[in-house]
């Protein structure tokens, strides 16, 4: 018999809850702080992880207009949600066949190179970004080239830099701004962009017309100063798939890293190492229900994890658990960085 494929699947056993109101919020503080300017977002590696076609409505309900995304395959999946003329590709076109479908579809391109600025003009030309290179040593022109008649040619909508070290009191603050200032002056072009999250709070210098946040958005917080601003976007639920009983001297998962030296109620939850819950918090990571505290115990496993739920006696079959994950925290517990922690969040959970 032929199975039925418009029976729709039933709901995973695994989350990720996204508090929109915290999202919108977050980019309204975000565009406060950037003062005179307007506040863009940054959408690239869908989203952060948060999964972009949910957060891009969420965004443009609270004003945001501007969006940038890193490949063109990023851009192709959100033209039915934003004006191509308002969403910029940051690697720019990489290739003939880039620069010929930007064209096309009207997405900017964010030009980096003279090699880039020539294959635009060489599609026709047209609107389009750029990135200048003021110290990161990355990608974007390089300072020397900014009086090439490929670049003066260009119809630049956005000039931009990017910031190496915004997060930081680094010498590289000011040496960047200076830099930028250079290339505004002599690069044409009709809004100036050198701001990320943290760049933000650097100061009205570094706002330029348009700001660039990302990591902000979705609740981490990259400086001091935006503690207490930024309100935590992401939480990763999982439910309990099996509980049992385990007395003392029994191990538990792969490599027996946890034994047991009591009597123990643990829980199986579907949360593993292919969902971005690394092998990291083995024997680490704390998940929550109500106000109890449930350790990892053992190894992360590719689709599990087990837990302790000796605080919490009444948590049973099909309950669901929330992984700590106020990204600050998560970050020093774990090892991984902010954005680590939210772009490594997997396609199995729903979002
Ligand atoms: C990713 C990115 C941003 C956003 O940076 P956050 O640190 O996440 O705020 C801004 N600008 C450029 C060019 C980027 O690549």
């Amino acid at each position: 018999m032929m199975p039925d494929t418009r029976l729709a699947p039933p709901p995973a056993a695994l989350r990720l809850a996204i508090d929109r109101d915290a999202l919108r919020g977050n980019w309204r503080e975000l565009k406060r702080l950037s003062g005179a300017a307007s506040a863009g977002a940054a959408v690239k590696a869908n989203g952060y992880g948060l999964g972009a076609r949910g957060i891009v409505p969420e965004l443009l309900q609270a004003g945001c207009r501007d969006f940038f995304v890193a490949h063109a395959g990023e851009a192709a999946s959100l033209l039915d949600l934003i004006d191509p003329a308002a969403l910029s590709v940051l690697h720019g076109p990489v290739s003939d066949a880039d620069a010929q479908w930007l064209k096309a579809v009207g997405v900017k391109p964010v030009i980096n190179s003279l090699v880039q600025a020539r294959r635009w003009h060489d599609v026709g030309g047209g609107r389009c970004d750029l990135m200048v290179d003021t110290g990161i040593n990355r990608l974007g022109l390089p300072m020397t080239e900014l009086g090439d008649e490929a670049v003066s040619s260009l119809e630049v909508d956005v000039l931009l830099s990017h910031l190496a070290a915004a997060e930081e009191e680094s010498p590289l603050n000011a040496l960047q701004l200076g830099r930028w200032r250079e290339a505004r002056a002599v690069v044409p072009h009709r809004r100036a962009s050198l701001a990320n999250s943290a760049g933000i709070a650097l100061g009205a210098e570094y706002h330029g017309d348009l700001t660039r946040p990302g990591l902000a958005l979705y609740g981490g917080i990259p400086c001091e100063a935006l503690r207490g601003v930024i309100r935590q976007v992401v939480r990763p639920q999982a439910a309990i798939m099996q509980v049992r009983e385990i007395g003392p001297g029994e191990a538990v998962g792969y490599n027996a890293t946890y034994v047991a030296q009591q009597p123990m109620r643990v829980g199986t939850i579907a949360l593993g190492y292919a969902d971005g819950y690394l092998r990291c918090w083995s024997g680490k990571g704390l998940l929550r229900a109500g106000g109890s505290v449930l350790p990892v115990l053992g190894r992360v496993s590719m689709d599990m994890t087990v837990i302790d739920l000796g605080n919490a006696p009444d948590l049973k079959e099909g309950d669901w658990v929330e992984a700590g994950y106020h990204l600050p925290d998560a970050a020093i517990a774990s090892g991984l960085s902010q954005y680590e922690l939210l772009t490594l969040l997997g396609a199995r959970f729903q979002r």
